[in-house]
């Protein structure tokens, strides 16, 4: 519920603080959170006005996302993985992903923070993991006037590296200070499509990060793999994650570099790839920087695009939620013209399932 839509606050709600919505007739409509600070003036815990936003309304909702995903206590094809995806399992503001028996919480809005000790606690009973270890430090708590939170809420501090499993490959992921929670848990699947096309070719990963592609690829056999990124941190982490899947660790490739000033080298010096894969970070902010962003992604997939030969494929993804994906095909297409090369789209790749898209909040 935006500020804008709002007549009138009864009362002296605190951030976090359940409010009943009324319509103007005074019709009760849904319990939620209200946050004094954001434009998301309310955000919405349930539409039955009778309800009850307490330990066991959280419960409730967690044990529903968990089984959506079937999990009991346990892990399957992946030790890692989207346990609660805010909006899209009905908990605004919450996400929780797990590695292996540690959840990892990011609490975003002022209702998830006020609620944070009754959700540990359910992502405990439900999951059967024995620490939650919570990672608030995304940006987007300012705007709910909430400062930075971390550290360990339930259970043992983890350790400084967990090693996770994704559908057979294993990697290090660093819960406290890597990405988001540590891990691209979003790119699961695609790492899966990555190695099945990766046979024989020579890979370009680019914004590799810790190396998650480059080591799909040399699992799918690729010849050779080179992996971009500016951050030495996590190229660190990369090869150490390709000697962890019995790989040398120089197979990955690292280069140390600015990307798009790398891609441009390499088209410089007419260097091919079979297989490039493009997953820059957010380049799309906010409205105001939706034209540049548009420019940084034509012309990162347009070099990319030079370095094909002809036959050769590009993984390439947009994580801005501001450019659609029709808008992402129009950048894709007048990247195409510009480098010169004829492009289908053979397969339309999303988020893993862990990450669902609720139809009624797609944002
Ligand atoms: N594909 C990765 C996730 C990429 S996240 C995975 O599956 O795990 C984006 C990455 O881009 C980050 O690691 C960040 O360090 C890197 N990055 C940001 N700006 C960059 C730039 N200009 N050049 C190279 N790397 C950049």
């Amino acid at each position: 519920m935006f500020s804008g839509a709002i007549a009138r606050v009864e009362g002296a709600p605190e951030p976090g603080d359940t409010v009943l919505l009324t319509s103007s007739s005074g019709e009760a409509l849904a319990l939620g959170a209200f946050s004094p600070s954001s434009q998301i003036r309310v955000r919405i815990w349930t539409f039955d006005p009778a309800g009850e936003i307490d330990s066991s309304f959280f419960d409730d909702r967690v044990r529903a996302a968990a089984a959506r995903r079937n999990i009991s206590g346990g892990w399957s094809v992946s030790t890692a993985g989207r346990i609660v995806f805010s909006e899209a399992d009905g908990v605004p503001g919450l996400v929780a992903d797990g590695y292996g028996d540690v959840v990892v919480a990011q609490f975003l809005s002022a209702g998830a923070e006020k609620f944070k000790k009754e959700i540990a606690e359910s992502l405990c009973t439900v999951t059967g993991c024995g620490s939650v270890y919570e990672r608030s430090d995304a940006e987007s708590r300012e705007l709910e006037g909430l400062a930075p939170s971390n550290g360990v809420m339930r259970g043992a501090a983890p350790p400084g590296e967990i090693e996770i499993i994704e559908n057979g490959l294993k990697y290090f992921v660093d819960v406290r200070k890597g990405h988001k929670t540590g891990f691209y848990l979003d790119q699961a699947i695609n790492r899966s499509v990555v190695r099945e096309i990766s046979a024989g070719v020579k890979a370009l990963n680019c914004f590799c990060y810790t190396g998650a592609f480059s080591v799909a690829a040399l699992a799918g056999g690729a010849e050779s793999v080179v992996s971009i990124d500016s951050s030495e941190k996590a190229l660190e982490t990369a090869r150490r994650n390709a000697v962890l899947n019995g790989f040398e660790a120089d197979a990955v490739g690292c280069v140390c570099a600015d990307a798009f000033e790398a891609l441009r080298g390499f088209v410089a010096e007419k260097r091919q790839f079979d297989l490039v894969i493009l997953d820059p970070p957010k380049l799309a902010a906010d409205k105001g920087s939706l034209e540049r962003a548009g420019r940084a992604y034509k012309d990162a997939n347009m070099h990319a695009m030079r370095l094909l030969p002809a036959g050769g494929t590009l993984v390439t993804f947009s994580c801005s939620g501001l450019v659609s994906a029709e808008e992402f095909q129009k950048i894709a297409a007048w990247a195409a013209l510009d480098a010169g090369v004829t492009a289908r789209i053979v397969a339309r790749l999303s988020q893993a399932p862990d990450h669902p898209v609720s139809l009624n909040f797609p944002e």
